[in-house]
């Protein structure tokens, strides 16, 4: 081969190689694959100037890609209280990995965390709100609410740096508890229990999620099955939202009765995975 040819083939490879890197759940996202093509780690020009990016820029953009992968893999297979501690040793991984996640949430048509934040626009704004994995803390800087925003790192004075598991707020004291796409660790029941902990009596929680991770057809869990766990978990189902192709909501209200001390079979949540292929 010549190495005109050899250069051309070697271009023809590279730009198949960046299509297919597309962001990808771990067993579906026919959905997503529709929508969210090309990951942050593969553009080849930077959104503001248009221009193309040095060699050095990409490598710097893959390298980024691939620890936001990491660390987004390590908070989907580990406990809450184990990723506490997975940034306390390390807070700077939070930056990266908030980084590479709004990179692909740009990518959506639709942000959950706008459906969330027009939901509380539409209701009172003297609901006090618990924001469960706030990241950014978007949400409260949206709204005229008083929101607790809780993360596993702090970066803003506003934001409770904790397990979600087992957070500082007192026992029926909020009236919106909100989880958007944060139902991440293991131990993702923990996290719903301490919502309803912390709501009053007839207080909303808010589920916003990744909806391949609720495709029974493709190994996610069945959100009949989730949601008559939640339900007994001490809440009634109030409306279900599957119009979005990305994302999945749920509404449910505290029920005033204590919930039974029959243990709930929780399906399994699936992690939400991005992958390089
Ligand atoms: N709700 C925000 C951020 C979603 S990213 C938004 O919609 O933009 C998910 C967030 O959940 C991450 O910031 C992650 O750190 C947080 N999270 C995951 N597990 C957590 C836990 N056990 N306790 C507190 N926050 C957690």
């Amino acid at each position: 081969m010549n190495q005109e040819a050899s250069c051309r083939n070697r271009k023809r490879k590279r730009n198949k190689r960046q299509k297919n890197e597309t962001l990808e759940t771990q067993q579906n996202a026919t959905n997503a694959k529709s929508n969210v093509k090309e990951s942050h780690c593969t553009s080849s020009v930077s959104k503001s100037s248009q221009k193309p990016l040095s060699y050095l820029d990409k490598m710097k953009a893959k390298l980024a890609g691939g620890h936001f992968r990491m660390i987004n893999e390590k908070l989907y297979t580990c406990s809450g209280d184990e990723a506490l501690n997975y940034f306390k040793e390390d807070p700077s991984l939070f930056n990266m990995y908030h980084t590479g996640y709004q990179e692909q949430m740009s990518r959506w048509p639709e942000q959950p965390v706008n459906i969330i934040m027009k939901w509380l626009k539409d209701h009172s704004a003297s609901l006090v709100v618990a924001d469960f994995g706030c990241g950014d803390a978007r949400l409260s800087k949206g709204v005229k609410n008083k929101v607790y925003s809780i993360d596993l790192v702090s970066n803003d004075p506003s934001v409770i740096a904790c397990d979600m598991s087992n957070t500082p707020l007192e026992s029926s004291s909020v009236d919106v508890a909100v989880f958007c796409l944060s139902l991440m660790g293991t131990n993702f029941p923990n996290f719903i229990q301490e919502a309803h902990r912390v709501l009053k009596t007839s207080g909303w929680l808010l589920i916003a999620e990744v909806k391949s991770r609720f495709d029974p057809t493709n190994g996610g869990a069945d959100p009949e099955k989730f949601s008559k766990a939640v339900c007994e978990l001490g809440f009634t189902t109030v409306s279900k939202d599957f119009s979005n192709k990305m994302f999945i909501l749920l509404y449910f209200k505290k029920k005033p009765k204590k919930s039974s001390s029959q243990e709930i079979k929780w399906p399994e949540l699936k992690p939400c995975l991005y992958k390089r292929r």
